[in-house]
């Protein structure tokens, strides 16, 4: 019987030595861990057997089991789910850490409470909260029964099961309980922890129970003090001494006490979702929600249903209060419905029944008309399944609808799941104009307070044709945009879109209620304007017109085209993008992406228009030293460079090369400060391009652009 010793992983020890020294008075929550594991299992084998029955054989019972042992001091949990090999015992209970390990230790240092457990998925180390030593005995329909064993300490073993004890399939987890949580083993708390955390498991919880009953036995003569009355060895017999013993032997009878085992079962609440909505309570759909989710808070809302006619299932969905830590996590699983057919679990792991932007929303769904064997190539292809996916959907809608008209609860979830609602309007067609209706916006008129579309369009002046908005990195960072100056004259309100997934949302909605959606950083924004307005641009665009040509020429193909604009107010100039290139703030994102395909951005990369403004006095002064000076002129080139690049900044873009920019900029402070460069930057000259009118030095300054 060879025993093998493992090393814990290493954040694995310090989170059970962590659990071992927690003073924290909420230790029950262990039961509720281990139960779920073993109600996990039993889902996983029961799975299996829908393909393939025989899987079943070893033990066809699915019940979870709980013995306590007050002698000698151990609770037991057995489930006859699926089991552990050897292998996954070390891997599972030990060797291979999960991402959650060190998240939960982060959460419980910065005072999250211990019970979040489960959701980091390392519920089962909580049962350190109350044992010294734990036992796993496991048999999986792979292999042999072993037995992990830990006592914490940075180490654990395993070692084949030769006991005799034959689980045939699953697991048994033993708890050796401290001195001082054998409370646990008492049958009235054990049936209060579980009414409370595991109503609602969707296999039978038996608990073993030790009952004294009083028997009448036949008194053989010489045989009083016989032993024999009871078939189970353990079972002790008292006289009972009372009035009525003389009689009853005289009638050759008498009464014991003994003691018997029986299991009881502790969760017989048929499942929630086939009770009528009105008779179930808030508390009650919390509690299940609870059991559902492992989430330590209550729900945000929830939406009992059923569906009858052609197709008839029962459902209920849940809204968290939190996005998962992993919400967008390619490895993460796609979704949290739990499938049912007729009451009997299928899977919770199945694409199909409900879209990947809705994978946050929990619940179940129990269907009447899907086959009870199905696999996984039906549950892809079944017609039914589109059916109950197109009414979850809608569903969820109308969830999220009645969430709406409450403020404070619309925040929590804006707050969480704002992605998931854009990331739906970017897959979901049919249902993108509704989900636009949930998106909140800050804007121009109204910084402080989010706005809907709606909100926005009440408020248009008659004039407004388009919604308009701006992307960018922050709210600061458009705020004080010089795009927004003509708006800000013209009091047309713009939205302000910072969040990265409103780029890609907005590309697929182009519309809200028959108003386009116009993006005011982009070329071809086209401002309504009177007859006088019109006169006096067409005028400065003549005038212009050559100083524009100039420009082109010193900018080369940084830009797509220089054009006079009636757009800005303050600003000398800004830089538009084209139509259908990526906005500044998408360049912005995609350079952020490190692994991105480089062969898109060549052909979306911005096409940048400088537009300038002819009522700034810096553009008509340039035009004024361009005139006088031409193209060739260093002091032209420098100041032309220097606005450019200013505008890129405070159009949202960033710099290709910074320190070009910074030695433009020191070299325009020297000359305000009348600094005499040459003598000042006279060791570096090289480094800071020090201002001379040697052509070396200036073709130097070129390539750095
Ligand atoms: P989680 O349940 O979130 O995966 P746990 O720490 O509770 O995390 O459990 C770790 C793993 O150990 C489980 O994913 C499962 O593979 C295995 N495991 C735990 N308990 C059982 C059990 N009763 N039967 C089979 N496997 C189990
Ligand atoms: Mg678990």
């Amino acid at each position: 019987m060879a025993t093998e010793t493992f090393k814990f992983e290493a954040e694995i020890s310090q989170l059970m030595s962590l659990i071992i020294n927690t003073v924290y008075s909420n230790k029950e929550i262990f039961l509720r861990e281990l139960i779920s594991n073993a109600s996990d299992a039993i889902d996983k084998i029961r799975y299996q057997s829908l393909s393939e029955p025989s899987v079943l054989d070893a033990e066809k019972d699915l019940y979870i089991r709980i013995t306590p042992d007050k002698e000698n001091k151990i609770l037991s949990i057995r489930d006859t789910g699926i089991g552990m090999t050897k292998n996954d015992l070390i891997n599972n209970l030990g060797v291979i850490a999960k991402s959650g390990t060190k998240q939960f230790m982060e959460a419980a240092a910065s005072g999250a409470d211990i019970s979040m457990i489960g959701q980091f998925g390392v519920g089962f180390y909580s049962a350190y909260l109350v044992a010294d030593k734990v036992q796993v005995v496991s048999k999986h329909n792979d292999d042999e029964q072993y037995i992990w064993e830990s006592s914490a300490g940075g180490s654990f073993t395993v070692t084949r099961d030769e006991s005799g004890y034959d689980l045939k399939r699953g697991t048994e987890i033993r708890l050796f309980m401290k001195e001082d949580q054998l409370e646990y083993l008492e049958e009235k708390r054990i049936k209060d922890v579980i009414k409370k955390h595991s109503e609602f498991i969707s296999y039978p919880i038996q608990l073993v129970v030790t009952r004294e009953v009083e028997k009448e036995v036949p008194v053989e003569e010489g045989e009083e003090k016989s032993e024999e009355a009871s078939e189970d060895k353990s079972t002790k017999i008292e006289e009972v001494e009372d009035e009525s013993e003389k009689k009853d032997e005289e009638k050759k009878t008498k009464k014991v006490k003994e003691t018997k085992t029986e299991t009881e079962e502790l969760n017989k609440t048929k499942p929630i979702w086939t009770r009528n909505p009105s008779e179930v309570t808030k508390e009650e759909y919390a509690a299940f929600y609870k059991s559902l989710t492992n989430d330590w808070e209550d729900h945000l809302a929830v939406k009992h249903f059923s569906v009858e006619g052609q197709l008839e299932f029962r459902a209920i969905l849940f809204v968290p209060r939190r996005a998962p830590m992993d919400l967008f996590e390619a490895k993460r699983k796609k979704n949290n419905i739990k499938l049912y057919v007729r009451r009997v679990f299928i899977t919770d792991d199945c694409e199909e029944l409900i879209p990947e932007w809705l994978g946050f929303i929990k619940g179940v769904v129990d269907s009447e008309d899907l086959p009870l064997n199905l696999s996984r190539e039906m549950l892809q292809q079944n017609k039914i399944m589109k059916v109950i996916r197109k009414n979850l959907v809608r569903r969820c809608l109308d969830m999220f609808n009645e969430i709406a008209e409450d403020k404070e609860n619309f925040k929590t979830f804006y707050d969480a799941f704002s992605k998931n609602l854009k990331l739906g309007i970017h897959e979901d067609a049919a249902n993108r104009q509704n989900l636009a209706k949930l998106l909140r916006y800050n804007s121009l008129n109204s910084p402080d307070d989010v706005i809907s579309f709606e909100d926005y369009i009440t408020k248009m002046p008659e004039h407004q044709k388009n919604i308009y908005f701006i992307t960018g990195e922050s709210k600061q960072a458009v705020e004080h945009s010089p795009f927004l100056e003509i708006f800000r004259e013209k009091k047309f309100d713009v939205l302000f879109m910072v969040d990265p997934i409103d780029e890609y949302a907005v590309t697929q909605l182009r519309e809200f209620e028959g108003k386009k959606l116009v993006n005011i950083t982009k070329d071809g924004l086209e401002l309504e304007e009177t007859d006088e307005e019109k006169a006096a641009r067409e005028k400065l665009e003549k005038e212009y017109e050559e100083f524009a040509k100039q420009l082109k020429t010193i900018l080369g193909d940084r830009v797509e085209k220089v054009i006079v604009s009636n757009k800005i107010v303050g600003s000398p100039c800004l830089l538009t993008t084209g139509q259908y290139g990526w906005s500044a703030n998408m360049e912005r994102i995609m350079k952020a992406q490190a692994l991105r395909d480089t062969t898109m951005s060549s052909y979306m990369a911005s096409k940048k228009i400088l537009e300038i403004n002819p009522k700034s006095r810096i553009i008509s002064e340039l035009k004024n030293k361009v005139e006088a000076n031409g193209v060739e002129d260093r002091s032209v080139k420098d100041l032309t460079n220097v606005l450019f690049e200013t505008a890129l900044l405070s159009s949202g873009f960033s710099l290709d090369d910074p320190n070009a920019y910074a030695n433009r900029i020191n070299r325009l402070i020297a000359i305000g400060l009348s600094v005499d460069e040459e003598e000042e930057a006279a060791p570096a000259a090289e480094a800071t391009e020090a201002a001379t009118e040697e052509p070396v030095v200036e073709s130097k300054m070129e390539e750095v652009d």
